[in-house]
């Protein structure tokens, strides 16, 4: 197979590798949580961008009691909550400016039996005005702790084709907070005000529906909302998707737990704020215009949020939100049908492997790494925008964890990839650059290096090593009888012939032409004379094939040199095995000569 497509076929492999045990990883359920978390800190850094650009509707009121109020009330009441004769009063004195609706964020528990006709000034107030909103509160305590009460056949839903709340245990609850009797039962618009954090504390999600003895309850934002949409009803339809649709402009859709998952409009304290003493003081004062100016045609809220009285949650955009502005975002959520829908993980797995697939891509053809890097990063960052851009405009959370985790990943496993054929490259050419190309013997320029490293090992540890010369005989004769080509076949084999006879620790090379010599490191002269002797001996007794097919006889002469006796330089120790060399021919060749007379 072609090199490059083995490379490709290499990148391909490692990122299949990587993106497997990736799926297997998400399988894990500590894992994938894990993941999740992080998931969902992207959604709040999404969030708190976009909800900065995000305007509330000026149809939504809230009547805080902040902690001047709380003040006001203390200071007039001589402690909280205030009586039920308080809010009474308040809604008898709010009704004339005709709000849309006053939704109470403060449960009306047990009587308050020592409080004369306090309760019932209340329960009146609740009844007589159909536009006043009182919630009740879902739990799961024992049938021990509590008898579990029956709640009025008018507050039960249907649900047709639910297949998402039900399956959710965290939507089934099996106890109620009993609120007073006669309000329970003296009016539709009661709606339970639970809210539901994720791991992190954080509030992302709203439960507009949950299941209770066999019937189905709203909650009460969704309850005002409704009415206030005109579109209030006890049946509703899920579709496959798992939405219900209200009407062609109002969708809910529900994520795959039963959830919405709400839009935020950031930071805080960003809905139309009126604390609860300045509208006792302007009802007072009877001062109309100002009560008519910021409450005629509302959607009033009434709630907390002194600090005393700690009705503070952590959502996406602000860990210090009011409660009570959580059901306002919830509100807004279903006036501008903006809830967020995470987008089907089919899609996400499916852009995961393709910005995966384009950083190894990258990777795999950029020669510079600065490139890779810059491409990781731009395509991440360009992602970023993209889902921020889907979010803000399509109100689709798609998972941005995933894809950032796989695509370093798949840069990290290419790299890996990618050194390991670098190196491998490298080896070759390194190979290529100290090799003779017709022997396989190293070339002269490796032989000197060799040379000087084990004259400078000889000298530092005191040791010693030998060289053998090699020159074949009458090879110019050969040439002439036999051609260059079968010449370069017998060279060929003299060399295989050599290397088969040294230790894997000596070092082989081709001197030039026909000349070879060996490094033997480490060995005496006496083991020296010995190799070079076995040498001798195997290329004399060798049939050496020729070009044409045919088998002739070669022989060669070799004269050897030690360090440190014969010399301690690479001069010094070529000239004496080439002077023994000399003095092998001139005695017959096909022989080995390690000593010769100085007259030489
Ligand atoms: P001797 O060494 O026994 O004294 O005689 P010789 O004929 O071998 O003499 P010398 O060593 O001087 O000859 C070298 C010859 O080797 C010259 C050239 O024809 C041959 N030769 C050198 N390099 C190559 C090569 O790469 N291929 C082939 N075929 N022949 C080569
Ligand atoms: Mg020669
Ligand atoms: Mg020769």
């Amino acid at each position: 197979m072609d090199k490059k497509v083995w490379i490709k076929f290499a990148y391909v492999l490692a990122s299949a590798l990587v993106l497997g045990v990736f799926l297997y990883l998400i399988q894990i359920p500590s894992f994938r949580s894990f993941l999740s978390g992080i998931e969902n800190k992207t959604f709040d850094l999404r969030q708190s961008i976009i909800s900065k650009y995000a305007k509330v509707s000026d149809e939504i009121v809230i009547i805080d009691v902040d902690d001047a109020s709380y003040e006001y009330i203390v200071d007039r009441y001589g402690a909280w909550p205030a009586p039920r004769v308080f809010w009474a009063k308040l809604i008898k004195d709010l009704e004339p400016s005709d709000p849309s609706a006053l939704v109470f964020d403060i449960l009306f528990l047990k009587r308050f039996a020592s409080d004369g006709n306090s309760d019932l000034e209340l329960i009146n107030a609740v009844k007589n005005n159909k536009n006043v909103y009182a919630p009740i509160n879902f739990d799961n305590y024992s049938k021990e702790v509590r008898i579990p009460p029956n709640l009025p056949l008018h507050l039960q839903n249907n649900i047709e084709g639910d297949f998402l709340i039900k399956n959710n245990p965290d939507l089934v609850y099996s106890n109620c907070r009993k609120i007073i009797d006669e309000i329970l039962n003296g009016t539709k618009n009661i709606g339970f005000i639970n809210v539901h954090r994720d791991d992190d504390g954080v509030i992302r999600t709203m439960i507009p529906f949950l299941y209770y003895d066999g019937a189905y309850y709203k909650h009460l934002t969704l309850l005002s909302g409704l009415d206030y949409l005109g579109l209030n009803n006890s049946k509703f339809k899920m579709n496959k998707k798992g939405e219900i649709v209200l009407d062609n402009k109002h969708t809910l859709p529900l994520n795959n737990d039963g959830k919405l998952i709400l839009n935020w409009y950031g930071p805080q304290w960003s809905f139309n704020y009126i604390p609860l003493w300045e509208i006792s003081a302007a009802i007072k004062k009877s001062d109309r215009a100002f009560l008519d100016k910021n409450l005629k045609g509302k959607i009033v809220f009434i709630g907390v949020t002194a600090n005393s009285l700690s009705d503070i949650k952590s959502t996406p955009v602000s860990s210090l939100y009011p409660g009570v502005e959580v059901q306002a975002t919830f509100l807004n959520n279903i006036l501008d049908n903006n809830f967020i829908k995470r987008i089907n993980p089919v899609f996400d797995i499916l852009i995961s492997i393709l910005i995966a697939f384009l950083v190894g891509f990258g990777v795999m053809n950029f020669k510079s790494p600065v490139k890779s890097v810059l491409l990781l990063f731009g395509l991440n960052i360009g992602y970023f925008i993209l889902s921020l851009l889907f979010m803000k405009f399509f109100n689709i959370w798609i998972s941005l964890i995933a894809p950032i985790i796989l695509s370093i990943l798949i840069f990290a496993a290419a790299y890996v990839v990618k050194y390991l054929i670098t190196s491998r490259d490298y080896e070759h050419t390194y190979k290529l650059a100290v090799t003779d190309g017709l022997t396989e013997m190293f070339n002269h320029r490796y032989f000197q290096e060799q040379m000087s490293a084990n004259i400078r090992a000889s000298k530092r540890y005191n040791s010693v090593f030998s060289l053998i010369m090699v020159d074949i005989d009458f090879f110019k004769k050969f040439n002439d009888t036999y051609g260059h080509q079968s010449g370069d076949a017998v060279l060929r084999q003299v060399a295989q012939t050599i290397k088969k006879n040294i230790r894997s620790t000596d070092i082989p090379c081709r001197y030039g032409g026909e000349e070879m010599s060996v490094i033997l490191t480490n060995t005496n002269k006496e083991d020296a004379i010995k190799t070079a002797n076995k040498i001798c001996e195997a290329v004399r007794n060798k049939e050496f094939e020729l070009a044409t097919g045919d088998w002739t006889h070669v022989t060669i002469s070799l004269g050897v040199a030690s360090m440190p006796a014969d010399g301690d330089t690479t001069e010094k120790l070529i000239e004496y095995a080439d002077k023994c060399l000399y003095v092998a021919k001139k005695n017959g060749r096909n022989q080995v000569v390690f000593e010769f007379s100085e007259d030489v």
